[in-house]
């Protein structure tokens, strides 16, 4: 275990020099306090969950105080925002701090969110509200205890800092750890700006840290451009199995790693609704819940051009062409096992696409429904189910299919299956009214919500004592929330 003043930095991006990112000073927010510190996340970097505790870790992800080694930068990037090309993004209120390796030998980038402005700040003030704060520290720790690829979340720290939104709110400041803060948009600026220097260095700056495996193939950057096509197909299939929506896919929230990137209105499904679009300034439902596949597809192919000048067009075709079937192959795969089933049949995914269809239209809870179907012997489960369905005939119809189906599996006892089943569907989901009320409480002063908010979703698929009001399905006024993109 390290002290806070024991981190060791190497801060390897900032020495990629200032074609790159500019050295700013975070502006410190005024009476910066703890709000809510993840322990796991603190030991991804050796340190003592105890620290969080200190008056100095909040002065540190405060803004007030630096380490000696840390590199404080602002990185310069672009991207395609709802299908349109921005030459002029970057990090506009957040800051690499530096990069800290672990004893396991692991770097983490220390990312300093509503640290003030930057050169990149256009017309923002550079700084996060609490509220998205909370959001994305919430959202990050839960992908993360549900398996699902993203950035950690270190902490939160309040302040008494005023931030103009659509009303007066609060500044806070998100401490973000990843392995990289590379995105799509990173490519996209060299290639578009036309820096072929710089964007060789960047290339090889990647290909060495993040994908060492990479230059032992003939030709790296090929394979690289396949990696990050297969990690993104298994990253969007997980999404779409859990419920996840986005919201914001534009390639500068892409991440390069295929880690779930840069938080915004995100929201998990509580009815499964095919169509749910979860940003509100999202008209014309670019990033619906099931546009985030072609999306996905979309992203890789703005990078892919982006990578022309080190991939053939033919190779860029032939890896983008996998995204689809292996992002298929990971989606039934993941939502057989929802299902309860241990082999794979040819008519899984027509079974699957069949209660989809029903649930859609139907008020049924997308995380609830897998979950209650291993918590009985399979014919009990859907007959208890079933009068969620508008359809009921059809839902009969597809519950018997289901139970032949089941009778297939290699028999065994309900207990194994019970198991199996909770072991991939999660009994606590990160709702969006459970997060709401969480903030409304932090906002007047008490962060004891969102403190027991996150241990409860650190271990979603375990059932936790008093914890029954965290596992219901929401109430009607928490169905229809209006997340606000201002964050
Ligand atoms: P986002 O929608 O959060 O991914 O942000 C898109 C771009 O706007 C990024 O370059 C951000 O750094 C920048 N940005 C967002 N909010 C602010 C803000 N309050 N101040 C300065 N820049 C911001
Ligand atoms: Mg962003």
């Amino acid at each position: 275990m390290k002290a806070l003043d024991e981190l060791t930095f190497d801060n390897r991006f900032a020495r990629l020099g200032d074609a790159f990112s500019t050295h700013v000073l975070p502006e410190p927010l005024d009476n910066p306090r703890l709000v809510v510190a993840s322990s796991a996340a603190m030991a991804l970097l050796d340190l003592d969950p105890a620290t969080a505790e200190s008056p100095v870790f909040a002065e540190l992800f405060g803004g007030h105080k630096l380490w000696a080694e840390a590199e404080p930068r602002a990185m310069v990037y672009s991207g395609h925002q709802f299908g349109s090309y921005n030459p002029q993004l970057g990090d506009g209120r957040g800051l690499l701090l530096g990069e800290v390796y672990n004893q396991a030998g692991e770097h983490w980038d220390l990312h300093l969110k509503g640290a003030g402005q930057t050169p990149y700040s256009r017309m923002g003030d550079g700084r996060a509200v609490l509220r998205s704060s909370i959001r994305e520290f919430l959202a990050s720790e839960a992908l993360h205890a549900l398996g699902i690829p993203s950035s950690r979340a270190l902490c939160v720290i309040g302040s008494d800092t005023p931030v103009w939104r659509e009303k007066q709110e609060r500044g806070a400041m998100l401490l973000r750890l990843a392995p990289s803060h590379i995105r799509f948009g990173h490519f996209e600026y060299f290639y578009y700006t036309k820096k072929p220097e710089q964007q060789k260095q960047l290339g090889e700056h990647l290909l060495a840290l993040h994908f060492p495996e990479c230059l032992e193939q003939p030709e790296p950057y090929r394979a690289m451009f396949r990696e990050i096509v297969e990690r993104n197909a298994e990253l969007i299939a997980k999404w779409q199995a859990y419920g996840f929506c986005h919201g914001v896919m534009n390639t500068d929230n892409m991440s390069i790693l295929g880690i779930t990137f840069d938080f915004g209105p995100f929201a998990f499904l509580d009815d499964f609704d095919a169509h749910f679009i979860c940003n509100h300034s999202d008209d014309q439902g670019r990033y619906s819940f099931s546009n985030q596949v072609p999306i996905g597809q979309w992203n890789l192919s703005a990078l892919a051009q982006a990578l022309t000048p080190f991939i053939s067009v033919e190779a860029l075709r032939e890896a983008l062409g996998l995204f689809l079937p292996l992002y298929q192959a990971h989606y039934l795969d993941l939502m057989r096992r929802r299902l309860g089933f241990t082999h794979a049949e040819d008519d899984d995914q027509k079974l699957l696409e069949r209660l989809l269809q029903l649930m859609q239209g139907s008020s049924v809870d997308y995380s609830l429904f897998f979950r209650r179907l291993g918590d009985q012997a399979p014919a009990l489960a859907v007959a208890q189910l079933r009068d969620d369905f508008v359809d009921i005939k059809g839902f009969d119809a597809w519950a018997e299919l289901y139970l032949q189906r089941v009778a297939r599996d290699p028999i065994q006892g309900q207990a194994a299956r019970r198991e199996r089943m909770h072991a991939v569907n999660p009994l606590y989901i990160l709702r969006n009214y459970l997060a709401q009320k969480a903030i409304d409480a932090a906002e007047s002063g008490d962060y004891s919500l969102v403190r027991r908010l996150h241990q409860v979703l650190s271990r979603p698929f375990e059932e936790q004592d008093g914890m029954q009001g965290y596992a219901e399905r929401p109430p009607e006024w928490g169905k229809h929330l209006e997340i606000s993109c201002s964050s």
